[in-house]
């Protein structure tokens, strides 16, 4: 899945949220998040995003990987 990282806070375009064709992306207080278990893989998001924010899973730097817990856990 993809996962919204840190560049997100303090940004929240939306351009996410606008182009995602399966609504995994949900609005939170401090940034977007990304639901795994919706997200198709599509990348969309990741092109759309103007802060470079958006990650597939194994491409996240390693200073950002707590964020895959942090989007995950927003959809508990
Ligand atoms: Fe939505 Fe595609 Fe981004 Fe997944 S990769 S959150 S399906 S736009």
């Amino acid at each position: 899945a993809y996962v919204i990282t840190s560049p997100c806070i303090g940004e929240k375009s939306a351009d996410c949220f606008d182009v995602c064709p399966v609504d995994a992306i949900a609005e939170g207080d401090d940034q977007f998040y990304i639901d795994p278990n919706t997200c198709i893989d599509c990348g969309a998001c990741e092109t759309a995003c103007p802060v470079s924010a958006i990650f597939e899973e194994s491409f996240i730097p390693d200073e950002e990987r707590s964020y895959i817990r942090k989007n995950r856990e927003f959809f508990k």
